[in-house]
């Protein structure tokens, strides 16, 4: 058989991490529904916890199921090691406190995933773990942002819901001089459309609730990076803090995962329909989607992603009730949060995600009243597009 790593993505996320002559030839991995694990003897045990003979002892640690899944995510990601979570944000929360102690610094795109933001804050306020936030934009940005103390660069890009996308070669170079670590959050682009770790980012984070998943129906999350951080956050932060994910779960992921690539190249493939509409519609006033030549970051999305992904943000014309107006006169289309899914979403930011923001810091993050959020599904984009434009024209 041919090395596995020698597999091209689609390949690989059909089939990484998993041997049908480990579990009985079982075409498609069991969901080992287990808590714990039975030793033969105590001398067994012992060796297990020893870590000098391989074997699983409890769910919370490992699971044969959570780790064909582990295996396959870091195939896929090109990483060492992974590691899988019950969401996005108990991944997010494992690596931060991870790699941190108190009065460590951690260097932020601005620009975050809302609870992303509200876990720096706990940090700040519980832990004085400081947190700071840059454009990240140039060197010069980069080097004048990083302090003695920071340990951490932590990084999403395309920013949502702006789309503004941050050069992770450029972010990554940097950091390295110094020793700090680069986290990304990966998920608005899965691994088929970007890969941080072979750019030289040190860990990623997924909310694999979103295109891992891909079908709305699981809360889960995933660490990717190099074997010494991926066994330190498993014996630290996993196994005590315990955000674990169940074998259902991950076995629902692994469904997810096998149909990637095709889902993906079709959320993209109608997101630029979509985009090439919206851009032609008299309501409409901007669109923000990266593939857009006339993007401000266009050179960078051009070198570190493979397409611009499913998600466009757009401003219709007149006030926040005309934006709110056009959203609830959508019929196919369902007003809802997450994305990635294969039905298309879209929320409605100042209402909704960052409601909570005050206006005028809003308006700084380039979020105005007008702007809608819309995660482009994989229906037809014709019928898409009729449900866009029947609520534009009733503006
Ligand atoms: C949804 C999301 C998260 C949080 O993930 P959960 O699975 O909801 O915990 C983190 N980052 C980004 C970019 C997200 O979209």
């Amino acid at each position: 058989m041919e090395k596995e790593s020698n597999y091209r993505f689609e390949t690989k996320s059909i089939h990484a991490g998993y041997d049908a002559k480990n579990h009985s030839d079982s075409l498609t991995p069991p969901i080992y529904q287990t808590s714990t694990f039975t030793f033969s003897s105590v001398q067994q045990g012992a060796n297990r916890f020893a870590g000098v003979e391989d074997g699983y002892i409890y769910s919370r640690l490992s699971n044969p199921t959570v780790t064909v899944l582990e295996e396959r995510m870091a195939q896929l990601e090109e990483g060492e090691a992974a590691l899988a979570f019950g969401s996005g944000m108990a991944a997010v929360s494992a690596v931060l406190i991870g790699l941190t102690k108190a009065n460590d610094h951690i260097l932020c795109s601005k620009g975050l995933y809302g609870c992303t933001f509200g876990l720096l804050q706990m940090l700040q306020e519980k832990y004085s773990i400081q947190h700071s936030f840059s454009h990240l934009s140039t060197a010069d940005e980069i080097r004048a942002n990083i302090r003695d103390n920071t340990t951490c660069i932590y990084i999403e890009t395309p920013i949502n819901p702006t789309m503004k996308i941050i050069d992770l070669e450029l972010v990554a170079k940097i950091a390295k001089e110094k020793d700090i670590k680069v986290v990304v959050d990966n998920t608005f682009l899965t691994p088929y459309l970007q890969k941080p770790l072979q750019i030289g980012c040190d860990l990623l984070v997924h909310s694999a609730t979103k295109y891992i998943g891909g079908h709305g129906d699981v809360i889960a999350g995933i660490v990717v990076g190099d074997a010494d951080t991926i066994s330190y956050l498993k014996k630290t932060t996993k196994k005590d803090i315990g955000g674990v994910i169940s074998p259902f779960d991950a076995w629902l992921l692994l469904r997810g995962l096998k149909t990637l690539g095709v889902r993906m190249d079709r959320h993209c493939e109608n997101a630029e329909k979509i985009v090439e509409k919206l851009r032609n519609h008299a309501k409409v006033k901007s669109v923000y989607y990266p593939g857009n030549t006339t993007h401000s970051d266009y050179h960078i999305v051009k070198k570190q992603m493979k397409k611009s992904g499913g998600l466009i943000s757009f401003e219709v014309t007149g006030s926040y009730d005309d934006a709110v107006k056009f959203a609830d006169h959508l019929k196919l289309i369902k007003i809802a949060v997450s994305l990635g899914d294969a039905e298309t979403l879209i929320q409605h930011p100042a209402s909704m995600t960052h409601a909570v923001v005050p206006e005028e810091t809003r308006k700084e993050m380039g979020i105005s009243n007008e702007l809608l959020r819309l995660s482009v599904g994989l229906e037809a984009w014709e019928d898409i597009w009729g449900d866009l434009e029947q609520a534009l024209d009733q503006l």
